[in-house]
């Protein structure tokens, strides 16, 4: 009989929950899986040795895991972020690209959080915004314990970086402090739209579920 990686996982976690739960001291280094016991880890491997069924999904939940796998402790830990920033569902729910003109409603902006974090890109013209090194000035907010507060962030760091020169007219273009990119009456919500669908649901959230 084939079991579904689903069902596999329930019975694994099915059989943890009936495990006594040991506490350690809080000063402790964890060594070993809290949710899947040696026992069930085993069976798993054996299963996957002689089903070559379930050594594709071995493989496949492998591959998934790869990209966190890779992440130090402390990269994992700074994934996740403060409410210090207005988060948003849409950049603008009936906007456009302030690239090249072309419309991007509602949530057809695009997020590549492990692979492009910290920005979003037009369908149409590839372009990325923001336009400054967010995720630096984001860091320069940070109070002590590692969570972004706007008023402490260095606002010299609010700048195009295609375009560095205070002289150019591009300076300033494409720039989003966290609460949107501003021209005239419109704001595009670049990185309260991307916290939701890129660093929230790709990175952190998919990180979660792919663990
Ligand atoms: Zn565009």
């Amino acid at each position: 009989m084939q079991l579904s990686p689903t069902l596999i996982l329930l019975t694994a976690s099915v059989c943890t929950a009936a495990q006594p739960v040991a506490t350690e001291p809080a000063r402790s280094t964890k060594q070993s899986s809290t949710l899947y016991p040696p026992a069930i880890v085993q069976q798993l491997r054996d299963n996957a040795a002689r089903d070559p069924w379930a050594a594709g999904v071995r493989d496949s939940l492998v591959k998934a895991a790869k990209p966190w796998m890779d992440k130090s402790d402390d990269e994992l830990w700074s994934l996740m972020f403060g409410p210090g920033i207005t988060r948003s569902w849409m950049v603008w729910s009936n906007g456009h690209c302030p690239a090249c003109g072309q419309g991007v409603p509602m949530y057809t902006w695009k997020c590549d959080a492990l692979n492009k974090p910290w920005k979003v890109e037009c369908p149409h013209c590839q372009e990325f915004f923001p336009k400054n090194d967010f995720h630096k000035f984001f860091k320069s907010g940070f109070d002590p314990r590692g969570v972004f507060v706007p008023a402490k962030a260095d606002r010299s760091l609010l700048f195009n970086t295609e375009h560095p020169d205070p002289a150019d007219p591009k300076h300033r273009f494409g720039v989003d402090d966290g609460e949107g990119y501003v021209e005239g009456d419109k704001r595009w919500r670049f990185m309260g739209a991307y916290q939701i669908y890129g660093q929230w649901k790709q990175a952190v959230l998919g990180g979660i579920r792919t663990m």
